[in-house]
C-alpha cells in the first residue's frame, strides 16, 4: 500500500514585509520540504527562503504565467511523493489568489491540506498609506473588486455602477493598467469627478510608493508618479485622509518627501 500523502499548506505571505509573515507561516516555511510561490511574496520574503526548497510557478522566462493546471498537478505530485509543501500566496490565499481552486483540487485529489491565512494587501496597502477602509465621519462599507476585468465588456463581472451606488470605499486589486476604464465607468455612474483616489504600489515593500489624486487627476497621476503592478487603487473619502496624517507616518516610503524611505 502506498504512504500516505504529506500534506500541503495553503499559506499567505502577507503584503511583502517579511515581519508582516504570521508566526505560522514562518514556522512552515522553515519546516516544509518545497515551497511553491510566485513573485507576488516581494524579494524580501522570498530571498529567506533557500533556494533548493523553492519551485517558482508564476511568470516563466519566456513571459507567459505558468498555467494553474501545471501548479495544480504539482501540488499533488508532490503530496503524494511524501513531500510537505507549502503553497505561499501574495497576501491572504483566498483574496483573489487562486487559492479556492487550488483546494477544491486537492479535496478532490485525496489530498490533507491546512489554510494559513495571510494579511492582505487589499486592507494592507491602504493602511499603511494612511488611508482607513472605513471611517465613522465618511463611510461604513467596503468593497473589494478586480480591475482586470474589462469594464466595456458586455459580460463584465464587475458592475461599476453598482459599485457606484454603494456610497462605500472601492479597493480595486489588479487595476493599474486598466485604471482609465474603470474610472470612467465610475464618473459615468454619477460618481463626483472630485472623489479622492490613492494607488499604493509595493505596499511594505521597500521601494513603496504612494500617488494620490481625484477620480478625474488619477490617471495623469499614475503616468507622472510611472506606478505600475502591484498596486492597490483606494477610491472614495477615505483616500483622502492620508493628507492629514503623513507627515507623522513613519511606515517607508521611498517616494515619500518626508521620509525618504527610512525603515523604522
Ligand atoms: N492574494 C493577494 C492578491 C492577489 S491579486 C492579496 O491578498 O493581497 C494581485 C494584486 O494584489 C495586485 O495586482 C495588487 O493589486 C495586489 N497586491 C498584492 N501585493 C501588493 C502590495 N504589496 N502592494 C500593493 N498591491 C499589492
Amino acid at each position: 500500500m502506498a504512504d500516505d500523502p504529506a500534506t500541503v499548506y495553503l499559506v499567505g505571505s502577507g503584503p511583502g514585509d517579511p515581519e508582516l509573515l504570521t508566526v505560522k507561516a514562518k514556522r512552515l516555511l522553515s519546516t516544509a520540504d518545497v515551497v511553491l510561490h510566485d513573485k507576488l511574496p516581494g524579494p524580501e520574503i522570498l530571498e529567506e527562503i533557500p533556494e533548493d526548497k523553492r519551485e517558482d510557478v508564476g511568470k516563466r522566462a519566456d513571459g507567459e504565467w505558468t498555467p494553474q493546471e501545471y501548479t495544480n498537478r504539482r501540488l499533488v505530485e508532490l503530496a503524494e511523493a511524501g513531500q510537505t509543501v507549502v503553497r505561499l500566496k501574495g497576501g491572504d490565499p483566498f483574496v483573489f489568489g487562486r487559492g479556492g481552486e487550488e483546494m477544491e483540487h486537492l479535496a478532490a485529489n485525496d489530498i490533507p491540506f491546512e489554510v494559513v491565512p495571510g494579511i492582505t494587501s487589499a486592507t494592507a496597502a491602504p493602511g499603511v498609506a494612511g488611508i482607513p477602509l472605513t471611517h465613522r465621519d465618511h463611510v461604513s462599507s467596503v468593497s473589494f473588486v478586480t480591475g482586470h476585468e474589462d469594464p466595456t465588456k458586455d459580460e463584465s463581472a464587475v458592475d461599476w455602477e453598482a459599485l457606484a451606488d454603494t456610497g462605500g470605499t472601492l479597493v480595486v486589486l489588479m487595476g493599474v493598467g486598466k485604471l482609465p476604464l474603470y474610472t470612467q465607468a465610475l464618473r459615468d455612474a454619477g460618481m463626483a469627478p472630485e472623489t479622492p483616489v490613492a494607488l499604493v504600489e509595493r505596499a511594505t515593500w521597500s521601494e513603496m510608493t504612494v500617488a494620490t489624486g481625484t477620480l478625474d487627476s488619477i490617471v495623469e497621476v499614475r503616468d507622472a508618479a510611472e506606478i505600475e503592478p502591484p498596486a492597490i487603487t483606494v477610491i472614495g473619502d477615505v483616500a483622502a485622509t492620508r493628507e492629514d496624517v503623513v507627515e507623522f507616518l513613519l511606515n517607508r516610503s521611498d517616494s515619500d518627501p518626508h521620509h525618504g524611505g527610512r525603515k523604522p
